[in-house]
């Protein structure tokens, strides 16, 4: 039996783990030097101002919505088609998620959705949207912008399945996924299947130099120190002109939401091979769309689209059950991505029900995720091809 071709997976090369063993031997494990160094070239790579580095997409997702203090019972719009956290960090603060139904032509939220959302209510009930670079597939934010400041909402951007995507703005420039020129934040995960891997991790980034310093002090606690922060007085600290060594404050209710530093070594050596790893996962795209142009069992798929990703390669099929089950017998590990949100029984809870996003909804009835990251060969892709050709003949 040939070895397993799952939809996705991590690379670690022989300097990947030279750098982590430095890092490991050298005096730090956690908030090291490394933070900062992966912090600086990620907001590089992106092209925001700040970075952030936590301790996985979720958190930071959660951490987004801390800074722009969610309050119990606020409105926020997302969509079904993502993984639950995009929509969870709305919860974690008390606030509603409202799900708004996808374009099925690039499954993202779908702009049109949202703006009937906000036209049927009175300015002020919605208070943020969580856009989703869905596959890797960047949301055409500047539209969006133009909607939030309209309404005034916070823009979040879940870029994780988009590190070195973009989209074209309406003068013809590249505007990267996370770069914050449209977004107030946008949150990356470096979990193995995603682009960039570190075990767990994640980032944040903004242009925003006081939600910048909200996500410092959040990440750690809530705790600051720093002289010039300190509420109370020098007398109370312990001082006698200055604040006594040992000080510091915690100002707000923060989590330990820090990354290693050996995580972060592992995060930056990976970034260097970004660029690489998206040229292949874009031949990888051209190859699938050439094998299945006009196949009849292929209801429709995202094509090759400039500055896309490709986290994932998504087609629609008939009979998707059957595509899967003979596929895994083939040893080859398709996934489905994702359940719409909205019908998870937490969501069900609040009232979402079936035929509320039926875009979403018939988009999950045949959506496949075909194997799609950069050590796939072009013999174990070929496998894949005549596996998924030789089903439907
Ligand atoms: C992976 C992922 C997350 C969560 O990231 P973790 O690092 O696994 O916590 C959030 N949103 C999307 C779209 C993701 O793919």
């Amino acid at each position: 039996m040939r070895k397993a071709i799952p939809y996705g997976r991590q690379n670690i090369t022989a300097e990947d783990l030279a750098t982590v063993v430095a890092t490991l031997q050298s005096d730090y494990l956690t908030q090291g030097p490394m933070i900062a160094s992966f912090e600086e070239a990620f907001a590089q790579y992106i092209g925001s101002k700040y970075a952030v580095a936590v301790a996985n997409g979720t958190a930071a997702l959660h951490l987004c919505t801390l800074a722009l203090e969610v309050k119990p019972g606020q409105k926020v719009i997302t969509t079904p088609i993502t993984f639950a956290a995009s929509a969870n960090c709305v919860r974690y603060c008390g606030g509603e998620v409202v799900f708004a139904d996808i374009d099925p032509e690039t499954y993202l939220l779908d702009y049109h959705s949202v703006e009937k959302l906000l036209e049927g209510s009175p300015l002020g009930t919605y208070h943020g949207i969580i856009p989703v670079d869905f596959a890797g597939r960047a949301v055409n934010l500047e539209k969006f912008k133009a909607l939030a400041e309209k309404y005034n909402l916070w823009i979040v951007e879940d870029s994780c399945h988009s590190p070195g995507g973009f989209f074209i703005d309406s003068n013809g420039n590249h505007q990267n996924c996370g770069n914050g020129n449209f977004a107030d934040l946008a949150i990356f995960s470096f979990h193995p299947v995603k682009h960039i891997a570190s075990g767990e991790g994640g980032m944040v980034t903004t242009n925003d130099e006081k939600l910048y310093k909200k996500l410092l002090m959040l990440r750690t606690h809530g705790i600051v120190k720093s002289d010039h922060l300190y509420t109370n007085t020098i007398e109370f600290a312990g001082g006698d002109t200055n604040y006594p060594g040992w000080y510091m404050e915690m100002q707000e209710l923060g989590f330990n939401y820090r990354l290693t530093d050996f995580q972060a070594a592992l995060g930056l050596s990976q970034l260097k091979r970004a660029e690489e790893g998206i040229a292949r996962r874009r031949t990888i795209a051209q190859k699938y769309e050439e094998a299945f142009k006009g196949k009849s069992f292929i209801k429709g798929q995202s094509g090759v689209v400039e500055g896309h990703a490709y986290h994932l390669y998504i087609i629609e099929v008939e009979n998707r059950l059957g595509l899967y089950n003979f596929l895994r017998t083939q040893n080859i590990f398709a996934q489905i991505h994702y359940i719409p949100c909205h019908l998870m029984p937490y969501y069900r809870q609040m009232g979402w029900k079936e035929d509320d996003m039926p875009k979403a909804e018939n988009y999950y009835k045949h959506c496949i995720s075909l194997p799609m990251y950069p050590t796939l060969t072009e013999e174990e892709q070929q496998f894949v091809i005549d596996k998924v050709v030789g089903f439907y003949n």
